[in-house]
């Protein structure tokens, strides 16, 4: 089932870290065909979030809905609230020789891996816990309640980093996403990802 022309490629990391600035810097580097995939949430929009452009933003019952009707190529319950994956949408890309970024949380990377063994796995980790935990507070986008619960599974995410192929240190947003496009680049030319045609050279050479 992993044979698309586009590559997968999971962007995990714990909240705070950066992750969105990154997905959101490499979108922008308009590198060719890597597009992001836009996940559906019950969480309630942010200040300036656009529904279709952030996230498809949904009632709590439309997205059980949507897990009864086997719409997500995986979801999970984050801090709260349901986040999921639309399924077709990602497929059509990677159909279409188009590569898809996920940007989510372990578990549903996770779920993701069982099924996409050529996916590519990115882990970002903060410079150090501390620094995290000043971006968490100083973002002012959560409530107490809210920031308590990310400091709480920011450490849980981090043990999960040996699951992945890639850990990225976001020290600097430029390296960061320097770094990212280099193992795009070199994942690009794995030879699993090739499907040469041997009879073409043998025409050439034994003819
Ligand atoms: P936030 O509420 O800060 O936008 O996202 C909270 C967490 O949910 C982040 O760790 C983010 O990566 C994760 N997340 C966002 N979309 C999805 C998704 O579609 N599936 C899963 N499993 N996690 C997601």
């Amino acid at each position: 089932m992993d044979d698309y022309k586009g590559m997968l490629i999971v962007i995990s990391g714990p909240s705070g870290v950066g992750k969105s600035t990154i997905c959101k810097a490499l979108i922008e580097k308009e590198l060719r065909n890597v597009e992001l995939s836009i996940s559906a949430t019950t969480r309630r929009p942010r200040v300036g979030e656009v529904d279709s452009v952030n996230y498809y933003f949904k009632d709590e019952h439309v997205f059980k809905e949507m897990i009864y009707q086997n719409e997500f190529l995986e979801y999970a319950k984050v801090y709260g609230n349901y986040y999921g994956t639309p399924k077709q949408k990602v497929i059509d890309k990677l159909d279409n020789g188009i590569s898809v970024i996920l940007e989510i949380d372990t578990y549903g990377a996770m779920q993701v891996k069982k099924n996409f063994k050529k996916g590519v796995f990115i882990f970002i980790m903060p410079p150090c816990f501390n620094i995290l935990k000043n971006r968490i507070i100083n973002r002012g986008t959560e409530s107490k309640d809210d920031i308590r619960k990310r400091l709480k599974s920011a450490f849980k995410e981090i043990t999960e980093v040996s699951n992945y192929d890639y850990i990225v240190i976001n020290d600097d947003i430029d390296k960061a996403v320097n770094k990212i496009v280099c193992i795009l680049n070199a994942e690009s030319c794995r030879t699993d990802r090739y499907q040469i045609d041997f009879t073409e050279f043998k025409e050439e050479f034994y003819d």
